[in-house]
């Protein structure tokens, strides 16, 4: 199935392919570019992708943009998903852009939307040890400091690429205590600040996040972003871009993981014919081709409606297509697994690395039950 695309928005996604045939087409590049699968990005590569002009893709041309869509930016995440270029730092600072263009001042939009287009990286900090899935249970203090500024307290964790970023979106808590949805804040933290430690998390996903220690750690008054106490609305507004960033790249890597199944089902054989002729295996790949090019629609209709009306809140469409793409991806990893047999458990295929990364998918950026939760509600359930 085609989506709908302008002759552009094709020349760009056949540029992509291009260059992710060029730079990661061979396991040699991509063991090269990430340590053999232990880091989730390459600065060189995504220096390359800055220079080219596409990861300033949505950032509007003031600001060294290319002034796109959410199709535009879908179409990018799709690629980097599915040609496994290692730049693991474009969704968060896709993320933090877009909410400092909808909040920032005139210096922050110039610094970040700027830094995005030429290949700086940001990272955002909302998850606490006590705070993840419940959100608004969040504890880190920021109180007023000399100057207007803020001295802040507190533990952040799970934070993607804050070891890369220039700097933060960190949510802390203003007023009230956990638990409030009022009295929360944004704030934009140079990742080298006096009185903040990043330690890495090891995972099965390699280096990838980090635990946050701010301990008196001050900040100006400018590294506020947009309202103080007002960070609870803040967050609800980028709702639809963070689901969406997410779903992109696991669309690119639920298709990935079949076309690799594909071809393995197709060269394998067993008892004389090869095994993706076995009628049990034939359907289910045909099972999973109808479930992906499902998640194709849903993501390309649901960046078409953002682009339509980028201030329009979509929760029930965002946690739908947040939803739907990560489990498909999950599912087809999987069943990729079990139809390689033995050799999708080997590090030499790439299979295993579509599990691990699929496997995650359902949790980060809210897990599948409170998507399905907020889903609900929309119905007024
Ligand atoms: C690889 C990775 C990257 C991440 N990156 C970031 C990042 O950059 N920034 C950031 O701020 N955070 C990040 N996170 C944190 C992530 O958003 C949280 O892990 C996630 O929201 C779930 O929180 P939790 O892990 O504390 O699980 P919990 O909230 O403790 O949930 C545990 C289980 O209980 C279920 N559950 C909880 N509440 C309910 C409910 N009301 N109804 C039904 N089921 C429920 C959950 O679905 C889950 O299955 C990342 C996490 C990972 C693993």
């Amino acid at each position: 199935m085609t989506i709908d695309l302008s002759e552009e928005q094709r020349a760009f996604a056949s540029a992509l392919a291009d260059f992710c045939k060029r730079e990661t087409g061979t396991r040699q590049q991509r063991d090269e570019l990430t340590d053999g699968g232990r880091h989730a990005h390459h600065q060189g590569l995504y220096q390359k992708m800055a220079d080219l002009g596409w990861l300033g893709v949505t950032i509007p041309e003031q600001y060294g943009g290319a002034g796109g869509g959410m199709v535009d930016t879908c179409l990018l995440l799709e690629h980097i998903g599915y040609g496994l270029v290692p730049v693991g730092g474009f969704a968060t600072s896709a993320i933090v852009a877009g909410a400092v263009e909808r909040f920032g001042t005139a210096a922050q939009r110039q610094t970040v939307l700027g830094g995005v287009a030429m290949g700086r990286t940001y990272a955002i900090a909302m998850s606490e040890p006590g705070a993840g899935s419940d959100v608004a249970a969040l504890a880190c203090r920021a109180a007023p400091g000399p100057d207007g500024g803020f001295v802040i307290n507190g533990q952040k964790t799970w934070c993607s690429n804050a070891h890369i970023a220039d700097a933060i979106l960190l949510v802390a808590r203003t007023a009230g205590k956990p638990g409030d949805h009022d009295g929360l804040s944004m704030f934009l933290v140079p990742a080298d600040a006096a009185g903040l430690r990043i330690n890495g998390i090891n995972t099965m996903g390699g280096r990838e996040v980090n635990d946050l220690y701010f301990t008196d750690c001050s900040v100006s008054a400018d590294a506020v972003v947009g309202q103080v106490d007002a960070g609870w609305r803040q967050l609800m507004a980028g709702l639809n871009l963070e689901r969406l960033i997410l779903a992109g790249l696991m669309l690119g890597t639920a298709r990935r993981a079949f076309d690799d199944t594909l071809g393995y089902v197709r060269e394998r054989k067993q008892f004389g014919r090869p095994i993706g002729t076995f009628q049990v295996l034939r359907h289910r790949i045909a099972d999973l081709a109808t479930e992906i090019e499902c998640c194709r629609l849903l993501v390309y209709h649901t960046a078409r409606q953002i682009d339509r009306d980028p201030s329009r809140v979509l929760p029930r469409e965002s946690s739908m297509v947040k939803l739907k793409t990560t489990e498909v991806a999950r599912e087809v990893a999987l069943a990729g697994m079990q139809m390689m047999g033995g050799y999708g458990y080997a590090t030499e295929y790439d299979m295993e690395r579509h599990v691990r990364a699929t496997l995650i998918s359902t949790v980060y950026g809210g897990t599948s039950e409170i998507q399905r939760d907020i889903i609900g509600k929309t119905y007024g359930l």
